[in-house]
């Protein structure tokens, strides 16, 4: 073992100080956090109690009476604090990124930069929020929408994105006028402690925030159940797994909440005739290896056509045997390990039962010499397959990319929507038809379809989020912050006539 391993305990602490977390918030308390890079236990949080929930919940509730008063650009001045501070924090939060979720650094600090570009984004709406103004039948009247602030904004967040998901989330709805309540994966508390004290700093710089408004709850999933089932939480954002959506989404409804559901996904790629496939060997790689497989936008399928696959197929085969395994701070790095032993479990799992069915499995050993028995590093899996059938239908989250050979287009995109979630997509094409077809409506049935580049690493300014399993949510740009407020539709008559609409008479 490494001594940069043996002292990884020790590293966060440092780097927790430095961020301004107070020790005992990491001490000393029932929740035990391991490092996936050594399997070593790297801190003991304090959990939330059910009753303190509740508590956070009311404070917040409360704050929000007062925030959704003060004017939109002001509430804009937070969030701009807010981007300050994470930008003074990125390389430390960044590596608390990737020590306490295994990511490679540049993609730590990925995860921090898009932190600071939704706060950009969202301290431009705070001077929009627009509503429209809208024709009227009658005379001297005035029709028109205003858009006002919801309530408590509840977020649960999963452990690959330990904190990007939040800043996604309560960025927009801080401007929009709303308090936010956040449970982060019980495997990822700590980047979320270190992002609370970051936000701390904005809101003391900002000086007369109302207490309660950005709340931290750290716990399980009966934490979690609490924020679901707590009528102040007016809009709950919950990103994971399909499963988790669909324990959540009846109990929202259930109260009439209003859910925003970032689930799983099971991307494809098709690889077409035209395709320049440099490019497409280069995107597929990022986007199949890249987290170790551990993205909601990971390319899990890729249909490559008949007359392009004895081409492209054994260089990407080349491309996973030789791409460096390992500790994520190692230098080369570009597959750093799975989050625990469950997935190295559901991985080998997935791949039985392709082996089962008759696929070609390339890769997928467990690396045992990296960091001993605790961590679980792989080689990731390439998985040839004859039939679109058995483990690729589902969601595995590591790093596995099952191939399938084509003949039609049509047959590559009734495989690619022929699965329950709805996330991410590509088409690899220089053919501009292919490239249409695939966008349109009888195309890629997914939240997000992109042209030769793969269906991972999105940008903040687009809408994010899928279809059909993956939840129906939109979060970050384009127009998502309308799922923070409520519309008020106006109308306003400045007549000294009461004409009714649709010339309905009710003469008095
Ligand atoms: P998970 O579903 O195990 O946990 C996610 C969060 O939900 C955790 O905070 C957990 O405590 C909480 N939770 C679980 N069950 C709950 C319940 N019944 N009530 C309330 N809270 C509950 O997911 P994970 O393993 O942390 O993350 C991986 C999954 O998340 C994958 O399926 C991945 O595709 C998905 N994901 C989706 C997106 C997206 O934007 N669509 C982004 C990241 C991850």
């Amino acid at each position: 073992m490494s001594e940069a391993i043996t002292s990884l305990p020790s590293e966060v602490d440092q780097l927790l100080q430095r961020l301004g977390v107070p020790r005992a918030a990491y001490t000393g308390g029932t929740l035990a956090v391991r490092s996936p890079i050594s399997g070593e236990t790297i801190a003991n949080l304090s959990q939330t109690s059910p009753a303190e929930v509740t508590a956070a919940i009311a404070r917040a509730h409360t704050a929000y009476q007062a925030w959704r008063n003060v004017p939109a650009p002001r509430r804009g001045e937070l969030v701009r604090l807010l981007g300050e501070e994470l930008r003074a924090a990125k390389a430390d939060l960044g590596l608390l990124v990737t020590l306490e979720v295994g990511k490679v650094p540049s993609e730590g600090a990925g995860e921090v930069q898009e932190m600071i570009d939704i706060c950009d984004f969202a301290v431009g709406l705070s001077r929009q929020l627009y509503g429209l103004t809208i024709a009227t039948e009658r005379a001297e009247h005035r029709m028109m929408e205003t858009w006002h602030p919801m309530g408590v904004v509840g977020v649960i967040s999963a452990f690959n994105f330990p904190v990007a998901v939040w800043c996604w989330n309560a960025a927009l709805a801080l401007v929009c006028g709303n308090a936010v309540v956040w449970k982060p994966s019980e495997k990822t508390p700590l980047t979320a402690l270190a992002t609370v004290a970051i936000a701390q700093r904005a809101l003391a710089r900002f000086g007369d925030a109302p207490a309660g408004l950005l709340e931290l709850l750290v716990g399980q999933r009966d934490i979690g159940e609490v924020l679901v089932d707590d009528e102040h939480v007016k809009v709950l954002s919950a990103t994971g797994s399909t499963a988790m959506g669909k324990a959540v989404a009846p109990r929202l409804a259930g109260r009439f909440a209003r859910a925003i559901l970032e689930l799983g996904g099971n991307n494809a790629a098709i690889v077409t005739p035209s395709a320049d496939l440099d490019l497409a060997l280069r995107g597929i790689a990022f986007a199949a290896m890249g987290t170790a497989g551990q993205r909601c936008t990971t390319l899990r399928r890729l249909f490559v056509h008949d007359s392009v696959y004895d081409t492209l197929v054994p260089q990407l085969a080349k491309v996973y045997a030789k791409v460096q395994v390992g500790d994520p701070r190692t230098a080369g790095t570009l597959v750093g390990p799975l989050i625990d032993r469950a997935a190295f479990d559901g991985m080998q799992k997935a791949l039985a039962e392709s082996r089962a069915q008759g696929a070609t499995v390339h890769g997928g050993a467990r690396v045992e010499d990296i960091a001993g028995g605790a961590a679980y590093y792989v080689r990731p899996a390439l998985v040839e397959l004859q039939d679109h059938a058995g483990p690729v239908l589902r969601e595995t989250f590591a790093p596995i990319l099952y191939v399938v050979r084509y003949q039609s287009l049509d047959q590559a995109i009734d495989w690619h929507n022929a699965v329950g979630a709805g996330l991410s997509s590509s088409i690899f094409t220089l053919n501009m038809r292919e490239a249409e077809r695939f966008m349109a409506s009888n195309g890629s049935d997914c939240g997000i379809a992109n042209v030769n580049i793969g269906p991972s690493g999105a940008e903040i300014g687009g809408a994010f989020g899928g279809e059909k399993e993956t939840g129906g949510g939109r979060e970050s740009g384009s127009d998502s912050w309308k799922a923070y407020m409520r519309r008020a539709t106006n109308t306003i008559n400045y007549s000294t006539a009461l004409p009714l609409a649709q010339g309905v008479k009710f003469d008095i």
